[in-house]
């Protein structure tokens, strides 16, 4: 059987991209952070590269799924322009007083699981690198090493931790 693939897995929100402390509604308000060439040592070295973000602002109506694609085109589009593959985004559309709970919003691992299942992934060689305390926990759930940073904190910083 063929080896199974690893994955660094990214939040979005404080991590692609700037925190604005919530949900980023408008694509102007879409601030892409340097992290390019932190990303491009990660692919080097083996890593897919997944967004896990929730998205609870579609529950709310603050945005449409349309605009919320072309949030993630210009973000897979402008990393690509750095030689970054962006393989992928997974987002929970939910909010627990609009829509109920689900089983993706993250501390909840659904998101990391959609990934570790679509692309054949080995969550034990595999992180998730996140600014929130509820990334770690969906991480550690997903059983997959989660990396705390701080808000837009460069990726860079925690090339050490990755093997
Ligand atoms: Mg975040
Ligand atoms: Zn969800």
């Amino acid at each position: 059987m063929p080896a199974k693939n690893k994955a660094v897995f990214l939040d979005r929100d404080g991590v692609l991209n700037q925190e604005m402390g919530d949900y980023v509604r408008r694509l102007e308000d879409f601030h892409i952070l340097d992290n390019f060439e932190a990303l491009k040592t990660l692919q080097d070295r083996g890593y897919l590269l997944l967004v896990a973000t929730n998205q609870g602002g579609l529950a709310k109506g603050w945005y449409t799924e349309e605009e919320l694609g072309k949030m993630h085109s210009l973000l897979k589009q402008t990393y690509r322009e750095h030689g970054v593959e962006i393989t992928d985004f997974f987002y929970c559309p939910h909010h627990p007083l609009f829509t109920g709970d689900c089983d993706c919003r993250k501390p909840k691992p659904g998101l990391l699981l959609q990934g570790i299942a679509k692309y054949d992934i080995d969550p034990a060689q595999s992180y998730f690198i996140g600014d929130r305390e509820r990334d770690v926990e969906a991480g550690t759930a997903a059983g997959v090493k989660g990396i705390l940073i701080d808000s837009d904190q460069p990726i860079s910083t925690v090339l050490h931790q990755i093997a």
